[in-house]
């Protein structure tokens, strides 16, 4: 087992593992950045280390200080969470080349997964169904990818190879508008992320997001823990997500989630991921892969009882898996809001000093943050400031314990979204179940 592990990450996702490490007996080491003092895990952790100013490109992102920080404090582990260098191939090997165990896949699996070309390939080896599209890089040749575009049909999305977090895409309408698109997405895309590597999809217009969660020991062995739906989104980043998706046609499921496993005995897959999927008309089509723990990971834990992140440290330990696939059942239904530090109606990042935080409680109800009265959250990174989790024996009730816990939550000082958290909750056609990934900004009338 694990000894003693770094958590190199902030904010509820960094208190969300020194939890289970605690639960395992795992020693903990907070890394810190300086306004990052206060945060609760850094009081919590067995030991902390300051890696430097506030930037993250000065501390969480800063490889060599989280490195000498696992060395100083004679760690064997660390674990990246999610965002920063959760996803960095660079990282994970360097950690492995300092002596400690990186918590997540192997460096390669993150690099060919980070690659969404050759994830898209890897997966069409492996059987997992894609969205029609240029099966490789656009090239030079325009006449080329004119005729790619005519032949998957109108509308077209281009997306960048080394895109994340809903940046380096763009949709195209027509053929006149083409060029000039791939043309933009390219330097959009070399300015982000370093490479300018762009392919073609066909635009699904009313699509759902629905992603598989799977466990893998990188030995022969993996399950998954079914299905969630984020389809609730903004400018492609998600708000709302349930598990498991509601009205998913049975057979296809059955047969995507098969797919899943099968690509992480295939492709050596170790430690917790995502299979991303658009799901149009009964059809589900993989977009990416993610190779880490994903924000909305606690839906698919209320409704499995699978501790995912315990899983993830059990794995890394390089213990087999011990649960069976049958042993996974759905039990009832789980919904998990977004709380994030901004503007509910012009979604401005909104920090500062919180005066009073009091977390809903109650059964089924699951509240994953870091905040408490007094503290002040800073300028310097993501917004989001807390997961509120309704879990219950129905989809119907989760619903309306939400929309209770919603009410009961008081996070007095600065801006919340949770007035359009409720607005969400109570939407007639969102009760339904199932509205594609284009509803709330329609809603919203963007
Ligand atoms: P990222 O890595 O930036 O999250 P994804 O490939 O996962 O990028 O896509 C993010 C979101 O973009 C999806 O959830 C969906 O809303 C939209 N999207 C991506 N590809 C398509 C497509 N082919 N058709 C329609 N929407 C798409």
């Amino acid at each position: 087992m694990l000894e003693k592990v770094v958590i190199a990450n902030r904010g509820e996702i960094a208190l969300r593992i020194l939890r289970a490490c605690k639960e395992l007996g795992i020693k903990t080491v907070a890394v810190y950045s300086k306004v990052d003092k206060d945060l609760m895990h850094v009081r919590l952790a067995d030991e902390a280390v300051c890696i430097g100013p506030n930037a993250s490109t000065d501390s969480y992102l800063n490889i060599p200080r989280i490195i000498s920080a696992a060395e100083v404090t004679d760690a064997t582990g660390i674990h990246p969470g999610y965002g920063f260098l959760a996803e960095n191939a660079g990282f994970a090997e360097m950690v492995e080349n300092s002596g400690f165990t990186f918590i997540g896949p192997t460096a390669e699996t993150i690099r060919v997964m980070g690659d969404k070309v050759a994830a898209i390939a890897a997966m069409q080896q492996s059987g997992v169904p894609t969205v029609p599209g240029s099966n490789g890089p656009l090239d030079e040749d325009n006449e080329r990818t004119i005729r790619i575009a005519k032949d998957i049909g109108y509308p077209v999305i281009i997306k960048a190879a080394a895109g994340g977090g809903g940046r380096g895409m763009r949709v195209v309408h027509s053929e006149a508008a083409l060029i000039n698109s791939i043309f933009v997405t390219k330097t959009e895309a070399k300015a982000a992320f370093g490479d300018d590597t762009v392919y073609m999809e066909k635009f699904l217009e009313n699509p759902r997001h629905v992603e598989v969660q799977v466990l893998a020991d990188g030995q022969g062995n993996a399950i998954h823990l079914y299905d969630r739906d984020c389809s609730m989104q903004r400018r492609h980043q998600k708000v709302v997500e349930e598990a498991p998706a509601p009205h998913i046609d049975a057979d296809a499921r059955a047969q995507v989630l098969k797919a899943c496993t099968d690509a992480c005995i295939e492709i050596g897959y170790r430690g917790a991921g995502t299979f991303e999927f658009l799901y149009e008309n009964g059809r589900f089509f993989f977009i990416e892969m993610n190779t880490r723990v994903q924000v909305e990971h606690p839906v698919s834990e209320m409704v499995t009882g699978v501790d995912i992140i315990k899983e993830q440290l059990l794995i890394a330990s390089g213990l087999p898996l011990t649960i069976k696939q049958e042993d996974v059942q759905v039990n009832g239904h789980a919904f998990e809001c977004r709380i994030n530090a901004e503007d509910p109606k012009n979604f401005m990042p909104c920090p500062g000093k919180i005066n009073q935080f009091h977390a809903p409680g109650g059964l089924g109800v699951r509240v994953d943050s870091h905040l408490y009265s007094g503290y002040s959250i800073p300028p310097f990174y993501d917004s989001m400031i807390a997961k509120l989790i309704t879990h219950a024996p129905t989809r119907e009730e989760a619903l309306k314990r939400m929309e209770v816990a919603l009410d009961e939550m008081i996070i007095d000082g600065i801006k919340t979204n949770i007035p359009l958290q409720k607005d969400i909750v109570l939407d007639a056609n969102f009760a339904v179940g199932g509205v594609n990934i284009h509803y709330l900004e329609k809603k919203l009338g963007l």
